[in-house]
């Protein structure tokens, strides 16, 4: 299984700079829009490192702590999506100055990174199921970056900052409705380490 941890290293150093410089550039721009979707990739960053765990100490975790540590991951990035949320819309009220330019330059690295993420476990993920769940949800992760590409965009042309509020509200919305569909129904990204094994039968999941 070990031939599985260079693909999934490489795709952690790439995830490691969305988040980086999403959250960086968020903060220095005042872009909410920027902090949400760096917030959720921080999250997918403790789902990363949870799979090349599991693949590395295969042996030294076991899959009930493994599950509980995802879904820890999942109510986290569900509690801090709300915090972010509260202070989105008390923003609506007194929009900040965003400069536009900034969203569009770290959204557009941000869905370049996400997608060199799925690029790597393209080939993994073909025989991996839990590899599998992380390829396609990073290879939708690069349309949730280009939403502060579409906020920059619209500050631009329209001159409004509320654009970056009202994209910050639409990716909070992707990304709650998104966690909370795989925390009730326990399958997916919650389960990615749970589905680690060495057979490619692919079969039924045993609870
Ligand atoms: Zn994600």
């Amino acid at each position: 299984m070990s031939h599985r941890r260079p693909p999934l290293m490489r795709a952690l150093q790439l995830n490691t700079v969305v988040l980086i410089v999403e959250i960086a550039a968020g903060i220095g721009s005042n872009s909410f829009s920027l902090i949400m979707d760096g917030i959720h990739n921080l999250s997918d960053e403790v789902a990363l490192v949870l799979l090349v765990l599991a693949y590395s100490l295969r042996t030294g975790l076991s899959g009930k702590l493994l599950r509980y540590a995802n879904l820890f991951n999942s109510v986290g990035l569900l509690v801090i999506s709300v915090f972010l949320i509260l202070r989105v819309v008390e923003r609506l009220s007194h929009p900040v100055e965003v400069f536009g330019l900034v969203p569009i330059v770290a959204g557009l690295i941000g869905a370049l990174a996400n997608w060199g993420v799925a690029r790597v476990l393209r080939e993994p993920s073909k025989e991996d199921i839990a590899i599998r769940l992380a390829y396609v949800h990073n290879l939708s992760d690069t349309l949730v970056s280009l939403i502060p590409v579409g906020a920059g965009v619209l500050i631009f042309v329209s001159g409004s900052f509320l654009f970056d509020s009202l994209f910050a509200l639409l990716i909070a919305a992707v990304v709650v409705i998104t966690t909370l569909r795989a925390v009730v129904s326990s399958h997916e990204e919650l389960l990615w380490p749970e589905n680690v094994s060495c057979d490619h039968s692919g079969g039924e999941q045993t609870a």
